[in-house]
């Protein structure tokens, strides 16, 4: 039996199964999220920009570019989440997040892997890694969530998981209540790659949670490609407005 299936038996046990959004109970083993519910999170599907994943309205063709992109050329190559940032999506990552109910990473963590498969099967990934939070915060909230869903991502499809040497290099204030120029500023330059040499000349898919204008991962991507990294492929679960 696989180690994930005998922890996923083991949480069963710990956290009864209900759902989480509606709190009707949950037949399926490993699951915390109702068939209704799940039917409520909104996937992302085409069309959207190809280079970093955001969902447009009317006909572009797969190489469309919006105009966020063209304007201000984002440090990563490709980006893309897995459903919108709403509902019962939005519902789960916030008990994830900040409830600390840690054990949803296996349904925010099969969502990624969903996109994951989707849309980077032809790329070459050398290690997982992910957004990594200021020691203070991640003291406060005693786990960082994106490590997390890196894991399960990295677990799920046998890559390498590294965290890449990556911190922040100062404390930022929340993105959530910024605008977009004002969420570059407050991360340009806050993330750095201590210099292991690991990840020069590879290839590294980079994990979020939530992803809204692409600056904080776009600046995660930028510390990783001045540290040598060949390619910085974005996954996030979910995709705010
Ligand atoms: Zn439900
Ligand atoms: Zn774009």
């Amino acid at each position: 039996m696989p180690l994930w299936h005998k922890a996923s038996l083991f949480l069963d046990f710990v956290y009864p199964r209900s759902c989480v959004v509606c709190g009707t109970s949950v037949k399926e083993r490993g699951r915390h999220l109702c068939w209704d519910c799940s039917r409520d999170v909104s996937l992302i599907q085409f069309p959207f920009c190809s280079w970093c994943g955001d969902p447009v309205q009317g006909q572009v063709d797969a190489t469309y570019v919006c105009a966020w992109c063209r304007r201000r050329p984002p440090a990563f190559d490709r980006a893309r989440s897995a459903a919108h940032y709403e509902g019962a999506l939005q519902h789960c990552v916030k008990a994830f997040k900040y409830g600390k109910a840690t054990h949803l990473v296996r349904e925010l963590g099969g969502m990624l892997s969903s996109c994951v498969d989707v849309h980077f099967a032809n790329e070459v990934i050398d290690a997982v890694t992910y957004v990594p939070l200021h020691s203070r915060r991640r003291r406060e909230r005693t786990f960082n969530q994106s490590c997390l869903l890196a894991q399960h991502v990295a677990g799920r499809a046998g890559f390498e998981f590294s965290d890449a040497g990556l911190y922040r290099t100062r404390h930022t204030d929340t993105q959530a209540l910024l605008n977009a120029a004002a969420r570059r500023k407050n991360v340009e330059g806050a993330f750095a790659v201590r210099p292991n040499g690991w990840v020069s000349g590879r290839s590294l898919l980079l994990i979020d949670d939530i992803m809204t204008t692409g600056a904080t991962v776009s600046a995660v991507a930028k510390a990783l490609k001045q540290a040598g990294a060949h390619r910085v492929w974005v996954a996030t679960v979910g995709r705010g407005v």
